[in-house]
């Protein structure tokens, strides 16, 4: 099972993502955790995305576009993945196309979690809040100042991603407000 999840930051990508790895066994692969992981290990490619991400911007489709052509071949990737935040532009998703067809790969899935803006903010505000309680750091991004900047970057980047897949007939759409356990079965529903 190839899957792709689109949607705003604070759609619940992040969260329906790890349902589903339980689901089928396949792991999520995240742009955003592995570059987090890159900044945190400091190895070139998280110096060189650092200040970006901080301000909420995003990184160069490049460097996106190298990682997971790497990823998707590795052992774990066999029986399929799930892209939670990656394609991010158009020619992301273009690059994507082609190096799936190179590899002999094809996509199952491609969902969009629907979720009316207003309510983006006070989602992060709540996963903010969410990993001071138990402990953990917040993401230097989880702020009112960058989220208005990734809030901007997706719609100008990343809701024509949406569009150029339902152009082509290949986008499925889940209410995204609806609470999580809602939202899981909605996705079961889409993925038969
Ligand atoms: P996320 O965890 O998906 O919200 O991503 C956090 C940040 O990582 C984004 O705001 C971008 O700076 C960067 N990022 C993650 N995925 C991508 C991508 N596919 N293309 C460009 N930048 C990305």
């Amino acid at each position: 099972m190839r899957l792709i999840l689109l949607g705003p930051p604070g759609a619940g990508k992040g969260t329906q993502a790890a349902r589903l790895v339980e689901k089928f066994s396949i792991p999520q692969l995240s742009t955003g955790d592995m570059l987090r992981a890159a900044v945190k290990a400091g190895t070139p490619v998280g110096l060189q995305a650092k200040t970006v991400m901080d301000a909420g911007g995003l990184v160069s489709d490049e460097i996106v576009c190298g990682i997971i052509s790497d990823r998707i071949e590795e052992a774990d990737a066999v029986n399929g993945f799930i892209l939670d935040g990656f394609p991010r532009t158009v020619a992301q998703a273009k690059a994507l196309d082609e190096l799936l067809a190179e590899k002999g790969m094809r996509l199952d899935a491609i969902i969009e979690l629907k979720v009316d803006e207003s309510a983006l903010l006070a989602r992060i505000e709540k996963r903010a809040a969410d990993t001071i309680a138990a402990g953990g750091t917040v993401r230097a991004d989880d702020n009112p100042d960058a989220f208005k900047v990734r809030l901007v970057a997706y719609r100008e980047q990343t809701a024509p991603v949406s569009a150029y897949y339902a152009s082509r007939g290949v986008l499925k759409t889940v209410d995204g407000m609806a609470p999580i356990a809602d939202v899981t079965k909605a996705l079961d529903a889409v993925l038969g």
